[in-house]
């Protein structure tokens, strides 16, 4: 994967609240292809790198780039035209869209053209969509990357037929009635279907039990495969090692190792962040 192009460079980035070094001249690079994840106690900076990554805060210092273009300072809209795509700590779904509109959400940033999808329940809301096309996109995520694909329709249909084998009838109903965990899976698939260059995950697993976790790490193993590129903030050691290519473990804003996830996982630095809390 490291012979792969650098989709993502950051180069110094620094981060100051208050007086306080959140991030600090942290520098690395993302191959295409490639999963890294982010570990460190709580308050290292994991959050706050990603949100000046994805452009919800502006660095005070340092450069990123996306396909070597320079992205540092720009809104968060204008990153994800760049082909950014990210998930929240905390989750955020439209919760009275149902499991298939809210994934319809990210096919429709995707495309220029709005073909009706035939594997999306005919709704109201979908209907809308249809409608409005560009403009509702628009209004929702932003302008459309203007890529066309002649098989998108027919990709995106088998996309929906995985969440559907895996949530059951469960995809038409409105998605706060499901479980948190699924929500959150809704809220990956949805960022999954933009096709996004880069895939930002903010702790997917935060707050799940462990057959939950499992499902999600299930899920990230079927993007991996895709060969999305993600970067990941994440603390379960056991799915940071099965994913991950190589693991960033941060403290007090520094990065302090960088490696594969064994090699990451034993450093005495690494080891130390932890049992010092
Ligand atoms: P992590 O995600 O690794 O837990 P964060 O990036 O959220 O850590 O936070 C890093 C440090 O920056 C912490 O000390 C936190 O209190 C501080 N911080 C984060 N966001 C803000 C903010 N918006 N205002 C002030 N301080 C913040
Ligand atoms: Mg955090």
């Amino acid at each position: 994967v490291l012979a792969a192009p650098v989709v993502l460079r950051v180069r110094e980035l620094s981060k100051s609240f208050n007086g306080l070094k959140a991030v600090d001249k942290v520098s690395f690079n993302l191959h295409r292809g490639e999963v890294i994840s982010i570990i460190g106690p709580n308050g290292s900076g994991k959050s706050t790198t990603i949100n000046l990554i994805s452009g919800f805060l502006a660095p005070d210092d340092g450069l990123i780039d996306i396909n070597d273009q320079a992205i540092a300072g720009l809104s968060a809209a204008e990153v994800s035209e760049r082909g950014l795509a990210r998930t929240f700590q905390n989750g955020r779904v439209f919760g009275s869209l149902t499991v298939n509109e809210n994934i319809a959400l990210g096919y429709h940033k995707k495309l220029s053209d709005t073909r009706p999808l035939s594997s999306v329940q005919d709704t109201p809301i979908i209907r809308w969509l249809n409608l409005l096309g560009e403009t509702a996109v628009s209004l929702i995520n932003g302008p459309a990357q203007k890529r066309e694909h002649k098989d998108v329709s027919q990709r995106i249909d088998r996309e929906i037929d995985y969440y559907r084998e895996r949530l059951g009838s469960r995809v038409n109903d409105a998605t706060y009635t499901l479980s948190y965990a699924n929500r959150r899976r809704t809220e990956i698939a949805r960022a999954h279907i933009s096709e996004p260059e880069i895939l930002l995950l903010d702790e997917p697993t935060a707050g799940m039990n462990q057959s939950e976790t499992a499902e999600v790490l299930q899920q990230l193993l079927y993007l991996k495969e895709q060969g999305h590129t993600i970067l990941l903030v994440e603390h379960k050691m056991d799915l940071v090692a099965t994913v991950s290519d190589r693991v960033i473990a941060m403290d007090g804003g520094k990065i302090i190792a960088v490696g594969d996830p064994d090699e990451v996982r034993s450093n005495p630095l690494v080891v130390e962040s932890y049992l010092g809390r």
